[in-house]
């Protein structure tokens, strides 16, 4: 667990060391992936990579080849069978300080496995509590940028309050929440917010929309107003690190009746499966 790769070498965490030069360090130029490993299997690591390719291209990054390797590698070395993989690629160090790069800069590639909570089924029964705030973000959500302080003060303000998740409105519009995507249910429909550049692409939302259509239920990828949270059946949150959390309590309001919604544990139920049959 303690053997990390950076910039070509695999190496014991205590002795990896990047610049203080390093873009990353100093503005946040950079961007990450949480790729899943289950059971040694790492889970949708095309997407995953497709996503960070997507993402490089729009901060002008170029593709990094082999990463898969990489991966392998690690998966392999890693004792443990379930955890995640941590991607992390910045523009690289820069002779000058200097909002502007320059075209010679390497990369800064790191990859690291990590352990994140994983809630036990009980505890998912029992549902989240959740808190709604303004999302005074940048307006580039959709990039998978490691600049996250704005998602860091936004998720921390949930902690403080004894919440899971802070849900994010922009122009009286839920955008995602501060670590996930938001799953919503009205009168036996499932909303999810359309993707734009104010929310990222999640893997696990992709996912969750094509396992439901599957089980032929139709989610529906449109505006959601600030009322319509107000009046939700079902709300739960999704990403890679807990696929399907089912928030029950919003800022001390129930939602409905304070329980977890039938459509949310059958959703939680085939993710479970699915994860457990890839
Ligand atoms: N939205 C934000 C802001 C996130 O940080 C994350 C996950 O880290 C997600 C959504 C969910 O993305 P994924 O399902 O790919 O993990």
């Amino acid at each position: 667990m303690d053997e990390i790769y950076l910039n070509g070498s695999f190496l014991a965490r205590s002795e990896a060391q990047i610049s203080i030069m390093d873009r990353g360090f100093l503005f946040g130029d950079g961007v990450y992936e949480l790729i899943p490993v289950f059971n040694k299997k790492v889970f949708l690591l095309e997407q995953h990579l497709q996503r960070l390719k997507n993402s490089l291209n729009l901060i002008q990054m170029d593709e990094v080849k082999g990463l898969d390797k990489i991966i392998n590698t690690l998966v392999n070395k890693n004792t443990k069978n379930t955890f995640f993989i941590y991607l992390h690629i910045t523009r690289g160090p820069q002779q000058y300080r200097n909002h502007i790069y320059s075209d010679e800069t390497e990369p800064t590639v790191l990859l690291m496995c990590e352990d994140y909570p994983q809630f036990s089924d009980d505890l998912i029964k029992k549902g989240f509590k959740g808190t709604v705030q303004d999302d005074f973000r940048w307006m580039k959500s959709n990039i998978k940028s490691i600049s996250l302080l704005g998602n860091v003060l936004l998720k921390n303000y949930a902690s403080t309050n004894g919440c899971y998740e802070t849900l994010l409105i922009r122009n009286k519009k839920l955008t995602e929440g501060s670590t996930s995507n938001v799953f919503l249910v009205k009168d036996g429909s499932i909303y999810t917010p359309k993707l734009s550049n104010e929310l990222l692409p999640g893997v696990t939302r992709d996912l969750l929309i094509r396992l439901l259509h599957k089980n032929n239920l139709k989610v529906l990828e449109s505006d959601i107003y600030e009322s319509d949270i107000a009046e939700a059946d079902e709300i739960w949150c999704s990403s890679s690190t807990n696929a399907v959390v089912p928030i029950v309590k919003l800022d001390g309001n129930m939602i409905k009746d304070g329980k977890v919604g039938p459509v949310t544990t059958e959703v939680y139920t085939i993710v479970q499966d699915f994860i457990m049959n890839f």
